[in-house]
């Protein structure tokens, strides 16, 4: 049964359901809302009280608290938040994901914004979210005989359902030990290997040092934000001609590489609102149209996008993104030269160091007003007086007082979502931003 409801979802996503105009994309997203909200309002107590008076636009923006906070009242498979939490952390504790409450898989999402956020996925939505996945990610020229290497931070049994004699799947812990990975992967040879970008990084190393030599077909970057000098160097290592992304999150499967090498949104079956940044970046507000267990309505990611000037070659009428460029609470805040704040988006900082030499791996942390603590792995007077004019420069493009820069060795830590910029200091009213 699960398997027929995976192939189903592989078959209508990879060959029936191409969009082709926006118009197209519009038409199917008005069609799913409706059955959407029509559902809500008959099994979610939360959105049947909203929906009494309001229409979907006037629904309220919700996040990761909200989302904890009505949790028990939301969902419509009747999971109550501290039955699920308790069962999700012991999951993740014992690193066995193999509990399930009833039909439902519960995990825990990490995130970066401090809130433990809960998520729980029927089995149907698991075996549509898989038949998904693997229709976006499956090469075109040939289906079938893959090995998939999957290197996951935390888990649940949403992966496990999967192994077939089509296409076989392997795990590898992130937290094993890194060394023995290698060598598991040199034996298990896959020809499409997944893992955030601070894990495909060491893999690349790997190669580089002639402990690798098993060249996957396809790359997959998940869970990090790509920075464009790890893309370079791991699609070069691992012989790649750019690196594939999958932009999923516990809110959903949001966007996917195409053919061409480029970022499409997934809205044939997430709606995007945009807050807007300027210059193309905008944060999202998404809204899954099909997930019923968990409902993820006009919810707000706190993450900055940048759309593409360009539209895709591939034909696509899905939203071309140029990046997708981390958490909006890692936008720096700069004092200007006129007294005023600049923001300083993660992506300029990360290619300002582009410029810079002398040094492999960097993390960027403003941890005061006009205060950064910049971590390098080789950190000698050239790669110090390299950074300190890139950042120079770009303060001086932007306006700002020069940041004062504290230095430090850079120490790679496996357990965390690596972001190579990030901002630990907040300024009052922050939160507003
Ligand atoms: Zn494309």
């Amino acid at each position: 049964m699960g398997r027929m409801r995976m192939l189903g979802e592989f078959a209508a996503v990879r060959w029936l359901r191409p969009l082709r105009t926006r118009a197209a994309v519009a038409r199917r997203q008005r069609r799913l809302l409706r059955r959407h909200l029509r559902f809500l309002g008959r099994r979610s107590p939360y959105f049947r009280g909203l929906l009494a008076t309001r229409g979907f636009m006037e629904l309220p923006v919700m996040d990761k608290s909200v989302m904890m906070a009505h949790f028990d009242v939301m969902n419509t498979v009747g999971v109550r938040r501290d039955e699920a939490l308790a069962l999700a952390i012991a999951n993740e504790r014992s690193r066995d994901f193999d509990a399930d409450l009833g039909k439902n898989s519960v995990g825990l999402s990490s995130g970066t914004s401090g809130h433990r956020g809960l998520f729980v996925v029927s089995a149907a939505e698991r075996d549509a979210w898989v038949g998904t996945v693997l229709a976006r990610t499956l090469p075109r020229r040939r289906l079938l005989g893959h090995r998939i290497a999957l290197f996951l931070r935390a888990d649940n049994s949403l992966y496990e359902s999967v192994g077939s004699r089509a296409v076989s799947f392997s795990y590898f812990d992130v937290y094993a030990d890194m060394d023995e990975n290698v060598d598991r992967l040199q034996a298990y040879r896959p020809t499409i290997l997944v893992a955030p970008p601070s894990v495909l990084r060491m893999i690349a190393r790997a190669v580089e040092d002639g402990r690798l030599d098993a060249m996957p077909e396809r790359v997959y970057a998940v869970a990090e934000v790509l920075e464009i000098a790890d893309e370079r160097r791991i699609a070069t290592a691992l012989r790649q001609p750019f690196l594939h992304q999958l932009y999923q999150c516990t809110e959903g499967f949001l966007a996917h590489t195409c053919d061409h090498g480029v970022l499409h949104l997934n809205e044939d079956s997430v709606l995007f609102e945009r807050e807007e940044l300027g210059e193309g970046r905008f944060t999202p507000i998404v809204t899954d149209l099909r997930r019923r267990a968990q409902p993820i309505v006009r919810y707000r990611l706190g993450d900055v996008l940048r759309t593409r000037a360009t539209p895709c070659a591939c034909g696509s009428a899905l939203t071309a993104i140029e990046r997708i460029e981390g958490r909006e609470g890692d936008i720096l805040l700069l004092r200007g030269l006129d007294g005023r704040t600049v923001p300083v988006f993660a992506d300029l900082v990360s290619r300002a160091l582009l410029y810079a030499e002398g040094f492999d791996e960097y993390r960027v942390v403003q941890t005061g007003p006009s205060r950064l603590e910049i971590a390098l792995d080789v950190l000698d007077d050239r790669s110090r007086s390299s950074v300190q004019a890139e950042i120079d420069v770009l303060a001086h493009r932007l306006g700002c007082e020069h940041p004062m820069i504290d230095w430090a060795p850079y120490a790679h830590d496996g357990t965390v979502k690596l972001r190579r910029v990030a901002r630990t200091w907040r300024e009052d009213g922050d939160a507003a931003l």
